[in-house]
């Protein structure tokens, strides 16, 4: 008898040719009456379900892992048995010998397996990695840089460079196991049995159109029709079974050794109709991330909801404790300048922009920015943090001719300009990010804050800055600067409608991201400030949460090296609790803040104060750069 359901399943697939032959007949009756099924990329696909969007997807497999406690279905997968054929590694010299290897980022599973693979058969060492888009990989190939080359460029280019390891092969022949790259996956209870059995079928009937499936992407793409055929025939494996599972059990195990994934368990949505499923207890979680192991995303929603906040303090301290055993505490004496209050963007937690034209819209004169920066050189101060509003007037050569002079005469260093004015610069130009990025940073700029990310779950973003970029164009931004070598911050703004979920997935784009580039020097957070001119009602804030949320992050982010206390929003006080929460900097003396002050905070603090501070909750003190390099002997 048919299960009752309120409304269709949505569900999510990757849209490549190997994952055809699992969604045969899914968008038709009777399965498009319980499924709505849609295509999109692994990252994307990875996303509807980290945030809600879809109930399950054929997703891939380290994505799984990453969001964790996932349900698998069993029986129906993406593998193979040996040979892949669509995901190589090439290079004009062997493999094993490869300097650098650019890598296609499309898919993180790949990735990760790229990884182990070096590794093991390496004694442990590994290239350096350069992410790029497919194409731009291939290009890079030359000398001691390989590339990861996956899905049809990897089909195309047979024959073209003359060492290639398939990465399918090289597993099989380390571990003795069939390899799962994509799987069905979903939250507890999502699937029930009649929507495995209809995942089931689709399984059988498309396996019967295996030659149809490739004939069409043949004439699509260019590719050879027989090449294709046999490589969804030979090639691709679609059962999960027992041996599929262990594969997949050893792959988790590896990257979780690795510290590339979250120790992630396989379980079937079978298996829960069956029996309960134990989870790990929360002692054992903590003390798993206060030893550095990586958490999967509900893991870290598991202790935001349950852990006790001296639980928390605790393990999040150990990290800090294991990361910087030398008991400094950081600070940074530079000053935070907002060139222009004038913005385009009206972002309903904003109390700090005018719309252009307004009577308190301001540009700040080449006068009023030299007092300032005289200020900060008469103050020992490093650098300049310079952010403002998106001004539709101000052009780049502005913003170049600004960061020379400020080089000239005052020799600062720059931290200049979040993700969203770079994107500002870049719309305005009609130029890439990268092609801004390049002209700024001739110019002067030497890294770029973190500001401007809120919480990046677009649900959120549409809600409290419905015209302010996406998460992946804000995460793209940084991509682009951390792979031309610029440092940059991570922040996280909370406290509006964002959920505790929301700033679990929050944190863990950002070490997805830190995974690839290393270009993250450091995290801050804060709550939204809501006491005067913004324009949305606050949500989860306080003290307590504020603590809960810095520890949280120092025990997710596990590649992240600096956590800083946001005592500007929460006090001094606070900001010397939150040294036992997981932050081992002070962040940067205050001169002036306008955007928090705006809305009515105004903590300030020099830098004899802040040492002081530091060293009454126990800890040396000492001043860095933007790099954290020390610049003072820690006293
Ligand atoms: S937060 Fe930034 S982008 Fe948004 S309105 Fe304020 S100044 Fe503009």
């Amino acid at each position: 008898m048919s299960e009752a359901r309120a409304r269709p399943l949505r569900a999510a697939a990757v849209g490549y040719l190997n994952a055809r032959p699992l969604c045969e007949g899914l968008d038709r009756e009777p399965a498009s009456g319980r499924i709505r099924l849609d295509c999109a990329s692994p990252t994307e696909v990875a996303r509807r379900v980290a945030e809600d969007e879809a109930d399950f997807a054929l997703m891939p497999v380290a994505a799984a892992a990453s969001i964790g406690d996932l349900r698998i279905v069993r029986g129906c997968a993406i593998g193979c048995k040996g040979a892949v054929r669509s995901i190589l590694l090439v290079g004009e010299r062997p493999i094993d010998a490869l300097d650098e290897l650019s890598i296609d980022l499309s898919s993180r599973t790949s990735v990760v397996l790229a990884r182990l693979v070096l590794r093991a058969r390496r004694g442990g060492s590994e290239p350096r990695l350069i992410g790029g888009a497919p194409r731009e990989a291939i290009e890079s190939v030359k000398g001691a840089r390989g590339a990861l080359i996956i899905g049809d460029p990897a089909l195309e280019i047979l024959g073209r460079f003359p060492h290639v390891l398939d990465l399918g092969l090289a597993w099989s022949e380390w571990t003795g196991l069939p390899f799962v790259f994509a799987a069905w996956c979903g939250r507890a209870g999502s699937v029930s049995s009649e929507d495995e059995h209809l995942l089931e079928t689709a399984k059988r009937a498309g396996l019967a159109r295996r030659n149809a499936f490739a004939d069409e992407h043949a004439a699509r793409t260019g590719l050879p029709p027989t090449t294709l055929r046999a490589y969804l025939h030979q090639a691709i494996h679609y059962d999960l079974g027992d041996d599929e599972q262990k594969g997949l059990e050893r792959f988790y195990d590896e990257a979780a050794r690795a510290g590339l994934l979250p120790q992630a368990r396989v379980r079937f949505f079978d298996e829960d109709r069956r029996s309960s499923v134990s989870l790990p207890s929360l002692d054992t979680l903590l003390a798993r991330a206060a030893d550095g192991e990586r958490l999967s995303s509900a893991e870290g929603e598991r202790l935001m909801a349950q852990a006790t906040l001296f639980d928390l303090g605790l393990a999040a301290d150990a990290v800090r404790q294991r990361k910087h055993p030398e008991g400094v505490v950081t600070y940074i004496v530079d000053r935070n300048v907002n060139y222009t209050n004038v913005c385009t963007t009206s972002c309903r937690f904003c109390a700090f922009y005018r719309p252009p034209g307004h009577p308190e819209g301001y540009v700040l004169s080449r006068a009023e920015l030299g007092a300032k920066f005289a200020e900060v050189v008469e103050a020992g101060g490093v650098q300049i943090l310079l952010q403002g509003g998106l001004h539709p007037d101000l052009r780049i050569e502005w913003y170049e001719d600004l960061f020379r002079w400020i080089k000239r005469e005052y020799k600062l260093g720059l931290h200049a300009l979040s993700p969203e004015e770079i994107l500002h610069i870049a719309r305005l130009e009609g130029m890439s990010v990268s092609r801004v990025l390049e002209r700024l940073h001739e110019a002067g700029l030497d890294s770029v804050p973190g500001g401007g990310a809120e919480i990046l779950v677009d649900r959120v973003r549409r809600t409290i800055a419905k015209a302010k970029c996406t998460s992946d164009e804000w995460l793209g931004v940084m991509r682009v600067a951390h792979h031309m070598g610029l440092r940059s911050s991570a922040t996280m703004m909370y406290g509006t409608v964002d959920t505790p979920r929301d700033r679990v997935l929050h944190l863990i784009k950002i070490r997805d991201l830190q995974d690839e580039t290393r270009g993250f020097t450091a995290f801050f957070c804060w709550d939204f400030q809501h006491e005067r001119g913004t324009r949305i009602d606050p949500g989860d804030h306080g003290t307590v949460l504020y603590l809960r949320q810095q520890a949280i992050a120092r025990l997710l982010l596990d590649n992240v090296d600096h956590v800083g206390a946001s005592w500007v929003t929460q006090g001094p006080e606070v900001g010397q609790v939150a040294l036992r929460f997981g932050a081992d900097d002070f962040g940067s003396v205050m001169f002036e803040e306008n955007v928090v002050s705006s809305a009515g905070t105004t903590f300030c603090m020099n830098a004899e104060a802040m040492e002081r501070r530091i060293r009454a909750a126990g800890f040396k003190a000492a001043r860095r750069n933007v790099r954290y390099d020390w610049l003072t002997q820690p006293s």
